[in-house]
């Protein structure tokens, strides 16, 4: 297939992370026959530093004309003091408010040769295979009204039927495809929101006879989330929620920079690792690309829709995490190696896949 793909590589260690990822596609589209184009674009803090804007109009026009859309990572000290409307934060939420995408996957596996590397013990992590929906669009972050004075400060949280609906098809999907539990966070017993949260999950329960679903409160899930992982299969969540419990379940895995993450919703994906532009590490090729190699193989499964190919990338970031190659923030690894010497392991193993061995 013939597909173009905006990638923003962003700040500090983001154009590190792409480079890799995109080297990876590339190698996808040579085995497999595709043909890939890639148009970068500025957004974050190098879109400040030159234009004045963190999502400049040319990113968005490029974004949308695109089939998939790659991140690396925004922000850093530099731009810790600019207005908010400045802030290469801002761009990114512009951004996914622009593309209408309202529903973020984020999956959290523990890979058996990173069992070590997780601060929890490995026999609690080990088998830990989630996948996070968090709903990106409404809730806290975009509530109005909202205020500030140094006295009294309002935030709200709002959400209607057809938002909480939406989403909740999205993880309701994703269940019955894989181990078909399906379990709601929310905070019912305190929250009108998430009263009708739970409503509407339970609406659609019946659509979906497959499925078995459970309601957990925020509090008490934060706790057997790092207890008893094992337990959950996808864990549907609103806005704020669900950013924090993801930021804690990426301790199970070992590093943040493991872990990717797809936005859905809108005609265009946007795929990014989840860790931010790690400035302290920036420029010394130290950072783990796999987080953004493996964001890419979620563009080519839910971005382009080729499965296969999307199973090639994951395959060779798992033969070379199993071959103990890894970057120096995952403990376990054997064969400590650079950004750019791990990424190009991986990409050998795209063009030339060593056979699976069973976990
Ligand atoms: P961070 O994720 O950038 O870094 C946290 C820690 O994890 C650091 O020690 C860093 O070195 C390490 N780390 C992160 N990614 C890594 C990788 N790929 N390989 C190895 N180690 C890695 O979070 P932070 O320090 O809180 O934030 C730094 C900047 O990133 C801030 O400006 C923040 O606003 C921004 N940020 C951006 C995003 C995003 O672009 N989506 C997300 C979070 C934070």
């Amino acid at each position: 297939m013939d597909a173009h793909i905006t990638v923003l590589a962003g700040d500090g260690v983001g154009p590190e992370v792409t480079a890799e990822a995109v080297a990876c596609l590339s190698a996808v589209a040579e085995r497999f026959g595709h043909r890939f184009t890639f148009q970068d674009a500025l957004i974050g803090g190098a879109a400040v530093d030159a234009s004045g804007d963190p999502l400049p109009e040319a990113t968005l026009t490029s974004c949308r004309a695109s089939h998939a859309v790659l991140l690396g990572a925004v922000g850093g000290p530099a731009w810790d003091r600019h207005p908010r409307a400045q802030r290469p934060e801002s761009g990114l939420l512009r951004l996914r408010k622009a593309l209408g995408l309202f529903a973020n996957l984020r999956p959290v596996t523990v890979h058996p040769a990173l069992e070590d590397a997780s601060p929890l013990k490995p026999e609690v992590v080990c088998g830990t295979d989630l996948m996070f929906v968090r709903e990106l669009s409404g809730g806290l972050y975009f509530g109005e009204p909202r205020s500030y004075s140094d006295d009294a400060a309002v935030n709200t949280l709002p959400y209607t039927r057809p938002e909480v609906e939406r989403v909740a098809k999205v993880a309701f999907d994703l269940a019955s495809r894989r181990r078909k539990r399906l379990v709601s966070v929310d905070k019912a017993n305190v929250l009108e929101t998430s009263r009708l949260w739970r409503k509407v999950v339970d609406d659609l329960a019946p659509a979906y006879p497959d499925v078995a679903v459970q309601h957990a409160y925020v509090d008490s899930f934060a706790m057997a989330l790092i207890t008893r992982p094992r337990d959950f299969d996808v864990v549907l969540t609103e806005n704020l929620f669900g950013d924090i419990l993801s930021d804690e379940a990426a301790v199970l895995a070992g590093s943040l920079g493991l872990l990717p993450s797809a936005s859905l919703g809108g005609s265009v994906g946007l795929f990014e690792p989840i860790h931010g532009s790690a400035p302290d590490i920036a420029g010394q090729d130290r950072a783990n690309p796999i987080g953004t190699i493996l964001s890419a193989a979620m563009l080519l499964r839910h971005g382009l829709g080729l499965e296969a190919e999307a199973a090639a990338v994951e395959g060779a970031v798992d033969a070379v995490l199993r071959s103990g190659h890894g970057t120096g923030d995952l403990q376990g690894a054997r064969h400590p190696q650079g950004t750019r010497a791990l990424g190009t392991r991986i990409r050998e193993g795209i063009h030339a896949p060593v056979a699976a061995t069973p976990r």
